[in-house]
C-alpha cells in the first residue's frame, strides 16, 4: 500500500501548518453496543469501535492477551481511566470472539460458516482454547466422523477443506472431501481447494465403479430372484429387475446423488414406482432387502472416505485429530 497508516499521516491544515495526528491519546471511537461493560477495566480498540471488557477474564483465557496487557499499564492511552489497547482486528470478529468467551453466542449463529470461520480465526490468533473448541465442535457437526451424524451438504465442502488445512483439523477433512467430490467438476476448478477436491472426486468415482451399487444389488439378487410371494391380484413378486438396478447404478456413477444421505431410499422408491407403473409387483420383504443393500453401500462408502483425502483409515484420522487437539491445548492456556 502507498498510504502510510492513518495514525502517522501528516495532514495539511488550512493555514498551511502541518499537524501530525496523534496515534490514539484521544481516539474517536464508538462504544461497542454489546461489549461496553460498566465494570470493564480495559478498552480494546478495533478500528473505530471500542470494547470495554475485563482484563483478567481475557488474560485468563489467552496467553496473547496476557502478554499484551502486561505492557498496557505503562501505555499513554487511557479511556475512562482504563488502559486502551489497539488491535488490528475487525470489530465484528472481536465481537464474535467475546460472545463466545462470555458465552453469549447463540448456537444458531455458529451455523453460519462466516461467523464460525471468524471465531476460529480469532480463537487461533489469540490462542484461546475454549472458543476454539466451540468452533471446532460445530465444524465437526458439519463434517462428522460418524455416519449417523452425517447430513447432506450441511456446509460448503470446499470451505471445509480450506478450514481443515488452515487450522489443522484432519477430522473434518474426509466428510468435506466427500461433499466436494459430489460437486460438479466445473465448480471445483475455480475453488481454492481444487487440488484435493479433484483427487477426492476421482477416488470416489473409481471406488463406485469398482465396488458400486449394482454389485450390492447383485449380492442380494439371488434372494430377490427366488421370491415367490404374491401381491394383490395374484401378481408374483419380481424383486428388482435389472433395468431398475442399472438405473440406480448409473445415477450414482454420475455422482449425481449423495449415497450417504437418505437419497438412496428416495431413488430406490422412484425405481419401485417406475416398476409399479409397468404392472410389476415387489413385495415388502424384497423392498427391505434393497434398503439393506443401500445401508451396506453407505457403510462401505463411509469407510473409504479418509482415502479420498489420502488420510488412510478413520483410525488414522481420529489419531491425527486427537494429536492436533492435544497440541493445541498445550499451546494455549487451558
Ligand atoms: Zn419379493
Amino acid at each position: 500500500m502507498d498510504t502510510p497508516p492513518l495514525s502517522h499521516q501528516a495532514k495539511n491544515k488550512p493555514d498551511g501548518s502541518v499537524q501530525t495526528e496523534q496515534p490514539a491519546t484521544a481516539p474517536t471511537f464508538e462504544r461497542s453496543e454489546r461489549f461496553w461493560l460498566d465494570d470493564g477495566n480495559i478498552v480494546l480498540l478495533c478500528g473505530a469501535t471500542g470494547f470495554r471488557v475485563h482484563r483478567t477474564v481475557l488474560a485468563m483465557h489467552s496467553p496473547v492477551f496476557r502478554d499484551m496487557f502486561a505492557y498496557a499499564d505503562g501505555a499513554d492511552d487511557t479511556i475512562d481511566g482504563c488502559p486502551a489497547v489497539h488491535l488490528q482486528d475487525e470489530p465484528a470478529a472481536l465481537t464474535t470472539l467475546l460472545e463466545s468467551l462470555y458465552s453469549l453466542g447463540s448456537s444458531r449463529q455458529y451455523e453460519n460458516l462466516d461467523v464460525l470461520e471468524r471465531l476460529l480465526h480469532m480463537a487461533t490468533k489469540y490462542m484461546m482454547a475454549a472458543p476454539r473448541r466451540a468452533a471446532v465442535a460445530q465444524l465437526k457437526e458439519f463434517f462428522p466422523t460418524d455416519l449417523a451424524r452425517y447430513q447432506r451438504a450441511a456446509a460448503s465442502p470446499l470451505r471445509g477443506i480450506a478450514l481443515a488445512r488452515q487450522y489443522d483439523l484432519p477430522g473434518i477433512l474426509p466428510a468435506a472431501c466427500y461433499g466436494a467430490a459430489l460437486l460438479p467438476a466445473a465448480r471445483l476448478l475455480g475453488g481454492g481447494a481444487a487440488d484435493l477436491a479433484l483427487v477426492a472426486r476421482d477416488t470416489l468415482m473409481r471406488y463406485i465403479y469398482e465396488n458400486g451399487v449394482v454389485h450390492q444389488f447383485e449380492h442380494y439378487k439371488p434372494a430377490l430372484r427366488a421370491c415367490v410371494r404374491r401381491g394383490p391380484g395374484g401378481a408374483q413378486c419380481v424383486g428388482v429387475d435389472e433395468d431398475a438396478a442399472g438405473l440406480v447404478e448409473k445415477r450414482y456413477r454420475q455422482l449425481e446423488f449423495d449415497v450417504l444421505s437418505e437419497n438412496f431410499e428416495e431413488i430406490v422408491g422412484e425405481v419401485f414406482d417406475l416398476m409399479q407403473g409397468t404392472g410389476y409387483f415387489t413385495c415388502d420383504e424384497c423392498k427391505r432387502a434393497v434398503e439393506e443393500a443401500g445401508a451396506d453401500v453407505r457403510k462401505a462408502v463411509w469407510r473409504i472416505l479418509p482415502s479420498l483425502c489420502s488420510l488412510g483409515t478413520w483410525d488414522n484420522v481420529k489419531e491425527m485429530q486427537d494429536k492436533s487437539d492435544a497440541n493445541w491445548s498445550q499451546l494455549s492456556s487451558d
